[in-house]
């Protein structure tokens, strides 16, 4: 079947709902990352009959990121525990997984992708899953050696033997990479100031509660944070980092500075072809962008969010899995899986957060349990007392009840979500 013929298939099977049925044709991807990898895996198991090559920028096969920032920078897992498949795997499915190549152009006219060497590799069907990149800190100093980020497990390495000798760490940013590694260098004993723009801990992602809570948690762990503070330069002697001089002239000593400040969405190959993207690939329900022969998933999306009425970017492994099972889904003609509640977790110290939809709308959180005694959730709710979102400190019982309350749009009374005395499955009573 001719290039064109095919796209025009394509393009006619999602008009009318259905999905791509030519399953002996080459699905490409790009990014061999979670949902990358993911993605490959499924379309298998769902009957794709024709290639899939999983093209990836890293030397490694598709592993997970989350214990980059934890059990891996504690040395508590190897390569084996970090990688999604073992090697085997995708030979015996007949997965082409090409590491160590960058993907440099989409030609979407010739339906072909182009790497950085200039060999180009046709698809029938092509898939984004590229990601997002550390957002680099933009103030004199930033690209000294001692300055370093975490995205990948290259920049794991270096960071872990960076932590091996450091005394002192400054990191920028009280997000999620900026905590984590926080508690690991607390427990190698390095000493850690956290420096965050905001007036309080993970602005962007939890409840002041929570915020509390966790500052708290590593206060009693000797970190001390400097809040609404902006860095103005890292300082260096002799081409080594020695501080971090932030803009009300305090300077913070540190050998060692890690910038944790956000995450940039991987969009340019698309934007460069011309696919709609608003601070990510814009992408439907089943994960197919502007162009009917491309689809995106993961970390790199604008994705709709179905129980809010709205889209996002979402930047977790519950994401990356979900629309890796949509697009996988759509293309092999299945029905689409239920929609998930998306959720996030992390780990620091002893302290599981775990976090169930997300906090739009919510005009009211109400507390259940004591963060004194370390095991407490927070849920918020709407006007009409919907559960929008709930957040659990060492409180699975509360995570995964509240987590049903969301996709079932309960509404509750605040009072009974507060009580204690109520065992929890008796609160929806
Ligand atoms: P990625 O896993 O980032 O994969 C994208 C891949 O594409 C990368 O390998 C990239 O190098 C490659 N790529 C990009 N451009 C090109 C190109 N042009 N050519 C070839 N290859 C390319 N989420 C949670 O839910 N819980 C956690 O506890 C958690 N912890 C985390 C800890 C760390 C340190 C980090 C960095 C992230 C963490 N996350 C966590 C987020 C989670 O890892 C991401 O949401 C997830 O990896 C997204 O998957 P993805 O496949 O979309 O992107
Ligand atoms: P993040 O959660 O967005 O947190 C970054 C924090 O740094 C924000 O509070 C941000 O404030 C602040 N900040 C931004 N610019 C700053 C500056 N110049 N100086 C000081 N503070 C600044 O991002 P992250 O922690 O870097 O994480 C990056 C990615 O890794 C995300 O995709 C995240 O989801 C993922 N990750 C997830 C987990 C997890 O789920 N457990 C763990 C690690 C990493 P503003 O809000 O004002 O910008």
């Amino acid at each position: 079947m001719p290039d064109a013929t095919k796209r025009a298939f394509g393009a006619q099977q999602r008009q009318s709902g259905a999905s791509m049925k030519n399953l002996e044709g080459a699905v490409v991807i790009v990014g061999a990352g979670h949902a990358g990898g993911t993605v490959a895996t499924l379309l298998r198991q769902q009957g794709w009959r024709g290639p899939v090559v999983v093209l990836g920028d890293e030397a490694a096969a598709p592993y997970q990121r989350p214990p980059l920032s934890k059990a891996w920078l504690k040395g508590e897992v190897g390569l084996d525990g970090l990688l999604l498949r073992k090697a085997d795997f995708y030979d015996q499915q007949r997965i082409e997984v090409r590491t160590g190549v960058c993907v440099a152009a989409i030609d979407r006219a010739a339906a072909a992708v182009v790497l950085s060497d200039g060999e180009r590799v046709p698809y029938e069907v092509l898939i984004l899953a590229t990601g997002t990149r550390a957002r680099p800190l933009p103030v004199p100093g930033a690209a000294l050696p001692g300055v370093l980020s975490l995205r990948s497990m290259a920049d794991a390495d270096r960071l872990k033997a960076a932590l091996a000798t450091a005394r002192r760490m400054a990191v920028v940013g009280g997000g999620y990479i900026g905590l984590e590694v926080a508690s690991v260098a607390r427990a190698l004993g390095v000493d850690v100031t956290v420096v965050e723009r905001e007036a309080r801990l993970l602005a962007r992602v939890a409840s002041p509660e929570i915020a509390a809570h966790y500052q708290a948690l590593h206060e009693a762990h000797g970190v001390r944070f400097a809040f609404s503070a902006a860095v103005e330069a890292i300082e260096q002697e002799a081409g080594r980092v020695v501080g971090v001089t932030l803009a009300d002239g305090t300077c913070i000593d540190a050998d060692l500075v890690l910038v944790g400040i956000g995450a940039v969405a991987n969009t340019d190959l698309a934007e460069a072809a011309g696919l709609a993207c608003r601070d990510g690939v814009v992408v439907d329900e089943a994960c197919r962008t502007s162009d009917p022969a491309i689809y995106a998933i993961g970390d790199v999306t604008r994705r709709p969010l179905a129980l809010y009425g709205r889209d996002g970017r979402l930047e977790s492994v519950q994401n990356a899995l979900e629309q890796a099972r949509l697009a996988a889904a759509d293309l092999c003609g299945k029905p689409a899986p239920v929609r998930e509640v998306p959720w996030f977790w992390s780990d620091q110290y002893d302290a599981k957060l775990q976090i169930a939809g997300l906090p739009f709308d919510g005009i009211s959180r109400v507390v259940r349990g004591n963060p004194a005694q370390g095991s407490f959730a927070v849920f918020h709710l709407t006007a009409e007392g919907m559960v929008q979102t709930v957040e659990a400190v060492n409180a699975p019982a509360e995570f995964m009840i509240g987590r049903q309350w969301i996709g079932q749009r309960h509404v509750l009374s605040a009072s009974r979500i507060a009580d204690c005395a109520l065992p929890v499955k008796e609160i929806a009573a």
